[in-house]
């Protein structure tokens, strides 16, 4: 069958709902580590938590197969300066990276995954991932290393530390020997495949289509040990309790207060759609620290109100392919990187000024495109087949335009940088920053609970999610066996259970959809580009209506309406921290990309901080941590990890 509209046509009305109904049901399960979300960091945390002999339960929204932000693949693992042909010392390019990164990175992540990362990409390869040439397929390719075939991305010199150093593609730019050989490309379509089936065969029990929705707390109290967790399977609607010595929040962080796009990716383009906070909600109920939920930035990558990120030439994947514009004029370099008039790394700022004021001079016309024709044979089908094949939902591009007969090496792809707007100030996007706060156990404030990956505060990418969700899975199995299970509570079972089947007792009211719409509008309205103590009192108030008056009248009609329904009261849950930090942050601070037009000076002793928020009996708590809490990062790594072995001994 093909399109929705053709089912209908045949048939005359929609399918039956296809799987068993079990609203009420109950499922019993116990495990030493529960792990919940079954994303990158999710999966590398069963799988290290397995190895050390725990028992292991993992809960998943979709299909631990393919599910989460890097579950269609990934082309770049980066910051790996432990493999054998970096040039930098892992220790030193963490701090280096940490700082590239400004005041609120998070060092003990960066220090693990430095760490770490190549140990997981080598069990990645054992366990049958692609992170090698093997075939010989880019032989002659920048960056490719003949002996081990490993294939360095060039673009990254020993300058800087994220940013890629300007100049790219200029004669004599970036010689081989200047390149610190940090990131390698990858084939990530192969790994999350792999990482099931390894889970698989450790004996981890999988329950895909399962949404958690709850951290149970020892005797029901908020901020108590964690003892496991709750989850609704989205299909059959039945409840699960899973009760556990040591639970890992891999939900990955939020993506979308700000707007709701039912006409297009429904959500954004780029994050997972199943990317709504839960695991930062769960945590905020059971007590637990988060940071950085003040800093939001307009979205850059489309939202579904703009054309994919992924508009040809000028990002990550796309790292070396030309812009030229109309009149095959080549704009100067480096363009990768270019996003929505937006520089992703910084150091381009200044070249797309620079061109804005060509295109307003006459200087470039518009559209721009990429030129895949100009470039070298072997670079073009590097760029086009392994780093646009393996990136992502990329894949769907090359293999649709390679079905309306693209031909790499004959044609340009239009550019849409500087065609469509500026990001709008009022859509805005969480993501990138806010989230929860750990020990250099990545144990959350509250004992037993961990983190990893998307889910801590300012993370980084694929290859920070499989280290940190690795080293979260092995000490939360180490916690867990010293601990043994705890005692969970009937009543917090209970309550739950209420909460979540309550839209499934209501036939008619206010659907999902539109209750997310309402929440987004209140934070276009009342969070957007001008802030003052005014107008976040509006939002909390607007937001208290939402649950006082529309909560209630949500209903969800299917499991999978359910789980959307409940996605939305996490969306507003996240959305009232943030404002709550907001209001906190009585300041203006470039470097948090806080503008409050109430508090119009800068407060350096303020700035020195994360403003933490947790919760005590219900109450918001804030606290100031110093940045850079974690003390000296190679120092305290090794006394945190005395007995690890990996290939880089420190
Ligand atoms: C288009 C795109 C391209 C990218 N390319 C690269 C790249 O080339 N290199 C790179 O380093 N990084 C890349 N990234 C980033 C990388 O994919 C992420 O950093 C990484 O996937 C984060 O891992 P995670 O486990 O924290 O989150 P995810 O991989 O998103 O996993 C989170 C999981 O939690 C599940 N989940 C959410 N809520 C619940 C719940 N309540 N209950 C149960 N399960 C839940 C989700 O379904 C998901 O499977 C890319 C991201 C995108 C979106």
């Amino acid at each position: 069958m093909g399109t929705w509209h053709e089912y209908l046509q045949s048939e005359g009305m929609p399918p039956e709902w296809p799987y068993p109904i079990k609203f009420g049901e109950e499922t019993e399960l116990d495990a030493d580590v529960l792990v919940l979300g079954g994303g990158i960091a999710g999966c590398w945390a069963a799988i290290s938590a397995a190895r050390q002999g725990a028992k292991v339960v993992m809960m998943e929204k979709g299909d631990v197969r393919r599910s989460g932000a890097g579950g269609p693949g990934c082309d770049h693992w980066c910051n790996v300066p432990a493999n054998p042909l970096s040039r930098v010392d892992p220790d030193e390019w963490a701090i280096l990276e940490m700082e590239s990164l400004g005041d609120y990175s998070n060092g003990i992540g960066i220090e693990i995954q430095c760490r770490e990362d190549f140990d997981a990409l080598l069990e990645m390869e054992q366990m049958g991932g692609k992170i090698r040439d093997t075939d010989d397929e880019f032989l002659g390719v920048e960056g490719r290393d003949d002996a081990t075939k490993f294939m360095v991305s060039p673009r990254y010199s020993v300058d800087g530390a994220l940013a890629p150093a300007k100049g790219w593609g200029e004669p004599g730019f970036n010689p081989p020997e200047k390149r610190n050989n940090t990131v390698l490309r990858i084939w990530g379509s192969t790994f999350k495949p792999v990482l099931k089936k390894e889970c698989l065969r450790l004996g981890v029990r999988i329950l895909d289509r399962t949404m958690a929705t709850c951290i149970l707390n020892e005797k029901g109290r908020q901020g108590a040990r964690a003892v496991g967790a709750t989850g609704i399977n989205v299909r059959t609607g039945e409840f699960v309790i899973v009760k556990a010595g040591a639970v890992i929040i891999s939900t990955a962080g939020a993506g979308h207060l700000w707007y709701l796009d039912m006409e297009h990716g429904g959500y954004s383009t780029m994050y997972s759609r199943n990317q709504s906070g839960d695991g930062t909600a769960m945590a905020w109920r059971a007590g637990a620290k988060v940071t950085m939920m003040e800093v939001s930035s307009p979205n850059r990558f489309s939202g579904g109100l703009k054309h994919k990120w992924y508009t040809g030439g000028g990002d990550a994947s796309y790292e070396n392919v030309p812009l030229v514009d109309a009149n095959n004029k080549r704009l100067p370099a480096p363009t990768q990187g270019w996003t929505d008039g937006g520089a992703m790394f910084s150091p381009q700022a200044d070249i797309i000024a620079r061109v804005r004021e060509g295109v307003k001079r006459g200087e470039y016309e518009l559209p721009f495109y990429a030129d895949f024709a100009s470039m070298k044979p072997e670079e073009s089908h590097a760029t086009w087949d392994l780093m646009l094949t393996e990136e992502s939902t990329t894949k769907i591009m090359v293999q649709t335009m390679e079905a309306g007969g693209f031909d790499k090496h004959r044609d340009q792809i239009m550019n849409y940088t500087l065609i469509e707007a500026q990001p709008s100030q009022q859509y805005r996007d969480p993501a990138g920053g806010g989230g929860i706060m750990t020990d250099w156990d990545l144990m959350t404030s509250v004992d037993g609970l961990f983190a990893a990956g998307m889910s801590t505060f300012s993370p980084g990418d694929h290859s920070y999610a499989a280290a940190t969700g690795r080293y979260a899975g092995r000490k939360a199995a180490v916690w867990a066996k010293q601990r043994g299970a705890g005692e969970i509570s009937r009543e917090q079972v209970d309550a739950e259970k209420e909460r979540v089947l309550a839209p499934t007792k209501r036939t008619g009211g206010i659907e999902w959809k539109e209750l997310h719409n309402g929440l987004s509008r209140v934070m276009q309205y009342y969070a957007g580009e001008f802030r003052n103590e005014r107008m976040l009192d509006m939002a909390l108030e607007e937001i208290g209506r939402i649950e006082e008056f529309a909560v209630p009248q949500l209903y969800a009609l299917d499991p999978h309406k359910l789980m959307r329904s409940l996605e939305d009261l996490s969306i507003i849950e996240y959305a009232k921290i943030v404002l709550n930090a907001i209001k906190e942050r009585r300041f203006t601070s470039q470097k948090l990309r806080i503008e409050r037009q109430d508090y119009p000076e800068n407060d350096p002793e303020e700035e020195k901080n994360y403003l933490a928020l947790y919760q005590e009996d219900g109450k918001v708590c804030f606290q100031r941590v110093p940045i850079r809490y974690w003390g000296t990062m190679k120092e305290q790594y090794e006394a945190h990890n005395p007995d690890y072995t990996g290939v880089y001994k420190g």
